[in-house]
């Protein structure tokens, strides 16, 4: 016996799955452009057709894979293919869309943000204050999705899974997706580009009424039949 995913309609397209639709409702809710399965690949000769390709919300698009699960190896090497071949991003989401993390909002030195520190004698150095981390907000947070980067200087890295969390932009109107919700410069306007202040961690916008409002319409979102469902 097998089973698969009924297609689900939604603003003229044809979803292999739900979850995929929840998540063009989610990106429709906050205006974030999208495309649907725009373009197939071969990679290392076998096809892959990517799930979305994600714009404005930075200078570059991305890609974005839906995951119901965790993803398996071979899967992330076929997204590192798609990385490597488009010389696009592309973020593996293997979290539900809802809510990634509590609000964090009371977090706003930088002592709060990297936890407690430790001196630990560094051989070149000497005794260096270093972050003995995690912070105690960190202790039950899960991983959202694996970031796999296009190759710099002809590397690349080990795909890792980490934080990462759609976020208000604190200086545009724009909803970008960071590591940790933690955004340093603003992508479309430029502001901060070039430095880091460090008056600017934290800045938790990750937990926002207009980001709680898309988590929920995506999982609350009611779709017709697709066409033999
Ligand atoms: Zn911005």
């Amino acid at each position: 016996m097998s089973i698969t995913p009924i297609e689900t309609r939604y603003a003229g397209h044809r979803f292999r799955s739900r979850l995929e639709a929840r998540w063009a409702v989610f990106f429709d809710q906050l205006g974030i452009p999208w495309e649907y399965e725009p373009q197939g690949y071969l990679v290392d000769g076998a096809p892959y057709l990517p799930d979305f390709l994600l714009y404005a919300n930075s200078d570059q698009a991305f890609w974005f894979e839906v995951k119901g699960q965790f993803p398996t190896d071979s899967e992330l090497e076929r997204a590192q293919g798609l990385a490597t071949g488009s010389e696009l991003p592309v973020y593996v989401y293997f979290a539900k869309p809802e809510m990634p993390a509590p609000d964090l909002s009371h977090i706003t030195t930088m002592d709060q943000f990297h936890g407690p520190d430790q001196w630990t004698w560094v051989d070149e150095d000497g005794w260096q204050v270093i972050s003995a981390g995690p912070a105690s907000w960190e202790y039950n947070l899960k991983p959202t999705a694996f970031r796999l980067n296009p190759p710099f200087k002809g590397k690349t890295r080990p795909p890792k899974s980490g934080f990462w969390w759609w976020t208000d932009c604190p200086f545009c109107p724009a909803v970008l997706l960071k590591l940790r919700g933690q955004v340093g410069i603003c992508p479309i306007r430029h502001q901060g580009e070039g430095w880091v202040d460090p008056g600017l961690y934290p800045r938790f916008a990750h937990n926002t009424a207009r980001l709680q409002k898309a988590y929920w319409a995506a999982r609350s979102a009611r779709f017709e039949h697709g066409e033999r469902g």
